[in-house]
């Protein structure tokens, strides 16, 4: 039986037998009550004579039969089961290290246990539920689902972030994107999307990067900027409000309130960078440098996230920003052919200041201008040979987009630290648990 079917519909009166864990454990002079924690994440609170759980602890796997009643003093939901029977899988050992309070180290060396937490558990069911609708929206869409390489010999957003992996006799690295495999795709396969790991060597310490993170790419031939900045926006309302839907109590346990989420169904505003520049002007906002002190924004400077922050920090919808310097964008970025300081890119902003969630345009299609690019950036075109084919045989129009799937969770459920959001996060100073 699961505690969730007993929430939902007409146990009362019934005997029923539950597998789970201890929960929580609270003994009193004559009873005691054990939280039962199901291998679905759902709660119940069991009574039991204190007696018969003498030594029961703390996440003891445990078999409870008993009878359901109605209470609404019980916790979870208004029910509780009168306990007659236990049977112990495993007495817990009394060590067990979490408890109320502890510090966020402890909290992330002990991730292996937090994970039994009800906030983790919540959090794990609503990053399912979002990565079942993104794939729904694909699949339905006729985008077909691939499966890049991890392992990689070019770096595809630049060299400073790149994890160097020894590779036989050779020098190999981790993946930042899958997205030149996802172009030379495209020819054969139209429309192609991937869920993979990204990996990156990031350096600096903020609540929205990991060096491991979930990215969902996609790339399709014979598409605008236009229809991106559509095709990106259509993809996360259906997404966003699948998991409203579905996550409803997850929501309830961690009090979202849906509503946050009401004016997602307008269409997503579109600024231009030279506009987003000209807005931070005009708020007198300045940016802080590394030396301590600020500066105003000025055309050419990519926006951080404190610029970031200021444009979206009143909007309850995501804000596209569109046209940004080619400069502060990677090699493969396509320029405007009406103004080339300029590039056809977007990047997605969550509201209410949570920042970059995608970051998408159309690619240079045209061999001389790649090539020239792929110099510029100081990287070596004989790394990218076959990159460069996809220009030599039948290049057409085409672009795409990557969104950090702990980007989406993170301003969707509202945590500011993007740690809080993967069961085993990697940081620059974590790979353990
Ligand atoms: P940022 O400017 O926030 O560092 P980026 O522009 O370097 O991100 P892209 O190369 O555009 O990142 O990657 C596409 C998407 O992948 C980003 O919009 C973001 O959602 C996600 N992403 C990128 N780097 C990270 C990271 N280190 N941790 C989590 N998500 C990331
Ligand atoms: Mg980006």
């Amino acid at each position: 039986m699961r505690i969730r079917d007993i929430l939902s519909s007409d146990y009362v009166g019934k005997e029923v037998t539950l597998r789970g864990w201890v929960y929580r454990l609270r003994k009193q002079k004559g009873n005691a009550f054990v939280l039962l924690r199901d291998d679905r994440g759902s709660v119940i609170q069991c009574v039991f004579p204190s007696s018969k759980l003498d030594n029961v602890t703390r996440e003891s796997s445990v078999q409870i039969s008993g009878t359901v009643k109605q209470d609404v003093r019980a916790p979870e939901g208004g029910f509780e089961i009168t306990g007659t029977d236990l049977k112990i899988f495993q007495v817990s050992e009394k060590d067990y290290p979490l408890g109320e309070y502890q510090s966020a180290e402890l909290r992330l060396d002990n991730r292996h246990l937090v994970l039994r937490t009800r906030k983790m558990i919540e959090i794990a069911k609503i990053r399912a539920s979002m990565l079942k609708f993104l794939r729904q929206w694909f699949s339905d869409n006729e985008w077909l689902e691939i499966t890049p390489p991890l392992i990689v010999k070019g770096s595809v957003e630049g060299g400073s972030t790149l994890f160097k992996l020894n590779y036989f006799d050779d020098v190999a690295f981790l993946s930042q994107s899958a997205q030149l495999y996802l172009e030379a795709m495209i020819f054969s396969l139209g429309p192609v999307w991937s869920l993979t790991s990204s990996f990156r060597a990031e350096r600096s310490r903020t609540v929205r990067h990991l060096a491991e993170f979930s990215h969902l790419e996609c790339e399709s031939p014979w598409v605008s900027l236009k229809d991106l900045l559509q095709i990106q926006e259509d993809l996360i309302r259906y997404t966003i409000d699948k998991t409203i839907n579905e996550r409803k109590e997850s929501l309830k346990f961690l009090e979202l309130d849906s509503s946050r989420f009401r004016e997602l169904a307008q269409p997503f505003p579109t600024i231009t960078y030279d506009q987003a520049i000209e807005k931070l002007k005009s708020l007198d906002f300045k940016t802080p440098e590394l030396d301590g002190k600020s500066r105003t924004v000025e055309w050419g400077d990519d926006l951080n996230i404190d610029s970031e922050r200021e444009l979206t920090r009143k909007m309850m919808t995501p804000l596209f920003i569109i046209g940004y310097p080619t400069s502060v964008k990677p090699f493969y970025v396509k320029e405007n052919p009406d103004r080339s300081e300029t590039s056809l890119t977007f990047d997605l902003l969550g509201p209410q200041g949570y920042g970059e969630l995608s970051s998408g345009g159309m690619r240079e299609e045209n061999l001389l201008t790649l090539s020239n690019r792929i110099r510029q950036a100081g990287l070596d075109p004989i790394d990218y040979k076959w990159y460069l084919d996809l220009r030599k045989y039948g290049s057409v129009e085409h672009g795409g987009f990557g969104m950090g799937i702990e980007r989406l969770l993170r301003w969707f459920i509202g945590i500011e630290d993007i740690k809080e959001l993967v069961l085993f996060p990697r940081t620059m100073s974590r790979v353990s648990p």
